[in-house]
């Protein structure tokens, strides 16, 4: 089954999300529904609070992903097959002293046709439980990473337009306000019907 992704500026994306403490058939069941939902809408993640809950919870596909990156999941290197998609719940970022923010294009899937550079530690380590509850450790680096970083930054409430330069941001503000309102215009269609 796939969910309906809330667009900005929807009050959810604003949400810290609360930890995920069951791991059970019904939060298995939920991450297999955002995996379907992200595939669906050819995302690379997607976020609890992007289908309307607040919850420390996310899902990330990186197997189609034209571009390098390394990973080292558990202290091994897992073909990406193995691990992907991943179900992230309660993650916690670390980034790796030393290495370089880099700048690359994001898009969001709340943000339909929005692009923008964001700058972006390069190497993290994140802790986190897949959705059986096992704990994992990712130390992971490029696209990988940012990819996740974003995520954190949704299930904390935090957009990537937050995390752009102003000039930027400037750039894609009349496009970001339209947004705004095609999305309370949806809304308010919604409570009527
Ligand atoms: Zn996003």
């Amino acid at each position: 089954m796939s969910l309906r992704i809330v667009h900005y500026n929807d009050p959810i994306l604003r949400k810290k999300g609360a930890p995920v403490t069951g791991f059970d058939s019904a939060l298995a069941a939920l991450a297999a529904a955002m995996v379907e939902t992200m595939h669906e809408a050819n995302g690379i993640g997607l976020a609890a609070q992007q289908i309307g809950r607040a919850q420390q919870l996310c899902v990330v596909d990186l197997r189609d992903a034209e571009a390098e990156f390394s990973w080292n999941l558990d202290g091994a290197k897992p073909p990406l097959e193995l691990f992907m998609p991943m179900v992230i719940a309660n993650p916690t970022i670390a980034v790796v002293r030393g290495t370089e923010e880099l700048v690359a294009e994001e898009g969001c899937l709340s943000f339909p046709n929005i692009r923008g550079d964001v700058a972006r530690a390069n190497a993290i380590t994140v802790k986190f439980k897949d959705e059986r509850g096992v704990p994992h450790t990712l130390a992971c680096d490029g696209l990988l990473a940012r990819c996740i970083q974003h995520e954190a930054d949704h299930l904390n409430g935090v957009l990537f337009i937050e995390r752009m330069e102003k000039k930027v941001r400037a750039s894609l503000d009349e496009a970001i306000k339209a947004l705004a309102k095609e999305t309370r215009a949806a809304a308010k269609t919604n409570f009527i019907s």
